[in-house]
């Protein structure tokens, strides 16, 4: 009989093994920017003080942990969606629903396409993020890549973009980063936001937001420059949000799926399609962090709290960025990029040796989170960064 032992072998997971090898460096001054984490100016994670107080909140009041049903935490969803879909906030056309992280969010939105729509093909520009490929392959959907990014130019491919969604059927879909692209920090600008939503809509292109960043990059309204413009234009939007990195509550899992329908009652109906997949894979979304995001907007303190405390991750990510922009004219270029990644210009080679000379640690690509860098290692990063150049 065939069994376990026929399972293929796996390409194994880079990150994974970058990970276990800045652990094992017992070098005190080890600098790990392969992980995708806001650190804070000491290399700190921290729970953020407006969630910790949710958590008291929801530790104290909570009296069941009965089921909720498929859609999760309603009022979360509710509280999100002027966060998320500003002015289109109350578009009954728009359906949401609670999602185990961005993950979640990214797997119902492919799974529904592929329900819809077998043939459509799935435009993402390269490089992506990672999870993007293997999660619409699994979804059965063909991919079909373009060059997001020029490693000489250091900047958007935009030609190279827009040629390739003129080329895309009606129905295909396109995989857009909303913003803090993921590696390489190269956000659209709103001129070419303005044209990627006149390619697509004219297109009939469905696009695919992936919007795990919100306030790491121009600050929370900013950020969802493109979503507003893409709602505005297109009557089906598929919007995945994650609350993991802006509320620091990753291993939570939080995250929404926002779907635009041409009509409330084709959302509606989506919606039980959406239900039905969910169902099959995770039946329910897990409550806690949730439930903490739901009572930190809720509450008017909290959500202060919270948007300072974003805004003071967003000063970080900005003061880093700022620093190693400076500390050589080729590298000019991190200053205008934003979020947490960048691309370093930087062989396979040159990572290498970053590694094993200087204790830094990023991915083979030379991805780096820069805010993996706390305070104390920012000279010695910058130093060791430019020496590797030369
Ligand atoms: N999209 C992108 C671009 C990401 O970088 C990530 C997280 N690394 C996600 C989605 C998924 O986020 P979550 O942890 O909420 O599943």
């Amino acid at each position: 009989r065939r069994g376990l032992a026929d399972l293929p072998p796996l390409v194994s997971d880079s990150l994974l093994a970058l990970i276990a090898m800045a652990n094992a460096d017992t070098r005190p001054d080890k600098i790990d920017v392969g992980v995708g984490v806001y650190r804070d100016g000491e290399g700190r994670t921290p729970i953020m003080a407006a969630v910790r107080k949710a958590e008291e909140g929801l530790h104290a009041s909570q009296e069941t942990k009965s089921y909720l049903g498929g859609v999760g935490d309603k009022r979360f969803a509710d509280l999100l969606r002027p966060i998320v879909l500003g002015a289109h906030a109350d578009d009954d056309r728009i359906v949401g629903l609670q999602t185990p992280g961005g993950c979640g969010a990214l797997f119902l939105a492919l799974r529904l396409i592929a329900a819809a729509n077998p043939e459509a093909r799935v435009f993402m520009g390269t490089p992506t993020w990672l999870n993007h490929p293997p999660m619409t392959r699994g979804a059965r959907l063909e991919i079909a890549e373009y060059r997001h990014y020029d490693p000489v130019a250091r900047a958007i491919d935009f030609g190279a973009m827009i040629a390739a969604l003129e080329g895309a059927r009606p129905g295909d879909v396109a995989l857009l980063h909303a913003c803090c692209h993921n590696p390489t920090g190269a956000d659209l600008s709103e001129d070419q936001w303005r044209e990627v939503v006149r390619v697509v809509s004219e297109r009939g292109l469905i696009p695919l937001i992936d919007f795990a960043y919100q306030g790491f990059g121009r600050g929370l309204e900013a950020d969802r420059f493109g979503v507003e413009l893409m709602l505005e234009a297109c009557d089906e939007v598929l919007i995945t949000q994650s609350c993991d990195k802006n509320f620091a509550v990753y291993r939570d899992r939080v995250g929404c799926l926002f779907v635009k329908a041409p009509s409330a009652d084709l959302a509606r109906f989506s919606l039980t399609h959406i239900l039905q997949i969910a169902r099959e894979a995770w039946s329910m979304p897990p409550d806690h962090g949730a439930a903490c995001v739901r009572i930190v907007l809720d509450e008017p303190d909290l959500r202060a709290e919270w948007h300072a405390e974003l805004e003071a991750m967003h000063g970080r990510i900005r003061m880093v960025r700022e620093k190693i922009a400076g500390a050589d004219p080729r590298l000019a270029y991190i200053a205008e990029q934003q979020g947490m990644f960048s691309m370093l210009p930087l062989s396979v080679e040159q990572v290498k040796k970053l590694r094993s000379d200087h204790s830094i640690y990023m991915t083979d690509n030379a991805r780096a989170n820069l805010v993996g860098i706390a305070d104390n290692g920012l000279d010695r990063f910058c130093a060791a960064i430019v020496e590797a150049m030369n």
